[in-house]
């Protein structure tokens, strides 16, 4: 059966990042080229449920972490304070 506009359609939403039921808004021969997700309304284009490969992106050093004294400063700390002991 030929896909027509307007058409329910299983498609992965990005927004939602799951498969949710979908619009077919746009057509390209006898598949659907663009679908509107019928929870969010994004429209995207049609990836046949596929989700979308994970982004391998080194997460950016946080700022807390690169504020913080240096191990040898934190050295210095330790042993002054056990020789107060
Ligand atoms: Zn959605």
């Amino acid at each position: 059966m030929p896909v027509r506009l307007g058409d329910d359609i299983d498609d992965f939403c990005i927004k939602c990042k799951r498969v949710m039921n979908h619009l077919v808004v746009s057509i390209l021969g006898d598949a659907p080229a663009k679908v509107r997700c019928k929870t969010c309304y994004s429209d995207h284009d049609f990836r046949h449920e596929q989700a979308p490969p994970p982004k391998e992106k080194k997460p950016p050093v946080p700022k807390v972490l690169a504020a913080l004294p240096s191990v040898d400063v934190l050295d210095e700390v330790v042993t002054e304070e056990a020789q107060e002991l």
